[in-house]
């Protein structure tokens, strides 16, 4: 087994990994970055935790429980758990509030998160959910503070419809 060093400037740390770690983590890295648009070293990635916010797997279970459907367009999601690349109707996490916390540690809680599809978390972007709303994408889909999901209109602060 070949084993190499790795080290991260200014980080202050390096770790030693066999090959086939650098290489399996380097494609995850891969498959996530179109899509969740992370900066993070390589190497402060795998920790145990199922994605980079921390976010503990029993957590992750119910937010995609939760979100069968986008919470944007309501369109039909797959996780693609293996696929390199965001596909289109890719599951990805969604932080509602640009401004974080965006990890656990950091207080990120289960409710500030929802799933969307990979063409409406990259179409959103770092836009207010206001200003999106205004684009081209939204109108042409009808993706409107009405339409979204409940917990996107809680997010909002809008009355929340019982059906
Ligand atoms: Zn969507």
């Amino acid at each position: 087994m070949r084993i190499v060093q790795v080290g991260y400037a200014g980080l202050g740390f390096s770790i030693l990994l066999p090959v086939s770690t650098l290489c399996s983590l380097s494609s995850r890295m891969e498959a996530y970055r179109p899509c969740l648009q992370i900066s993070q070293p390589l190497g402060s990635f795998d920790t145990g935790m199922a994605n980079q916010w921390q976010i503990p797997s029993d957590a992750e279970k119910r937010i995609r429980q939760r979100f069968p459907v986008c919470a944007y367009c309501g369109g039909k999601m797959e996780e693609y758990p293996n696929r390199k690349g965001c596909p289109p109707d890719k599951s990805t996490f969604e932080h509602l509030n640009r401004h974080g916390p965006f990890r656990w540690s950091e207080g990120l809680n289960e409710t500030d998160v929802v799933m969307a599809c990979g063409r409406c978390n990259s179409s959103r972007g770092k836009k207010l959910l206001s200003d999106w709303f205004q684009t081209d994408y939204c109108q042409s889909r009808g993706i409107c503070e009405a339409s979204v999901a409940a917990e996107v209109k809680q997010y909002l602060r809008l009355p929340v419809s019982e059906e």
